[in-house]
């Protein structure tokens, strides 16, 4: 079966209101062209190179995600075309994409990434951590960013209750943040969960934004 038909499949199961990141990494140009024919535009990749690799080979249209981890001293070569950050991490990292959105005069929509996860490995802010960031002065003062939720991955288990729970305490995290910092903000409204082994769960989580690759490109 064709990488289209899966994708129009996938689609067509997913509540209409869900975003779908189509993650694009190990893929070339034909395979996510059969993508974009079908008339999707959101893809996604986790590596910087990679992401300005694809953007330069594929239609200009395409809204490109960043949804992996994201080294500061690479943030400038996004920041010109980046539809969403998925990825913020660290406050350094937030200052860092702010000031380079100033130069190019763009907003960009972020997203925080909390650790979920019980893997040791996995990047992401705690609850302590983000409301440093938003209750900080620096943080009010800038004006090239737009946070619009949150982001998570759980952990790589076959354990669908400890899934279920990770997720669940994303939505927690979300819950509490848009009340203590964004209750008048409507642009904080994404949760960014969902994978190819765990989208059902995260879709009755609340999942905003799924990032789905290899049930596309190689089910
Ligand atoms: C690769 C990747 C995905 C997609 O994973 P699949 O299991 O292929 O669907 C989602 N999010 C991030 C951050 C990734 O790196």
């Amino acid at each position: 079966m064709s990488v289209q038909f899966h994708f129009v499949l996938l689609r067509n199961e997913i509540p209409g209101n869900l975003e779908i990141v189509a993650v694009t990494k190990f893929q070339e140009k034909n395979a996510i062209m059969e993508v974009y024919h079908t008339g999707h535009r959101v893809f996604g990749e986790n590596k910087v190179q990679e992401i300005i690799r694809k953007k330069e080979i594929l239609p200009e249209d395409i809204q490109w995600h960043m949804i992996g981890h994201l080294q500061t001293n690479k943030v400038k070569y996004i920041i010109p075309f980046v539809s969403m950050i998925h990825s913020v991490d660290s406050f350094k990292l937030l200052k860092e994409i702010n000031s380079h959105a100033v130069k190019f005069n763009r907003i960009v929509d972020c997203l925080l990434q909390f650790h979920i996860a019980t893997e040791e490995s996995k990047f992401g802010l705690d609850m302590n951590e983000a409301s440093e960031i938003l209750e900080s002065k620096e943080f009010i003062q800038m004006g090239n960013v737009n946070i619009a939720g949150v982001m998570g991955m759980a952990s790589f288990s076959e354990n669908a209750a400890l899934i279920r729970k990770e997720f669940r305490n994303l939505k927690g995290y979300f819950d509490e943040l848009k009340q203590k910092f964004f209750h008048d903000k409507p642009n904080f409204r994404h949760i960014s969960m969902g994978m190819s082994n765990d989208y059902h769960i995260a879709i009755e989580e609340g999942s905003t934004i799924l990032r789905i690759g290899s049930k596309i490109f190689t089910p």
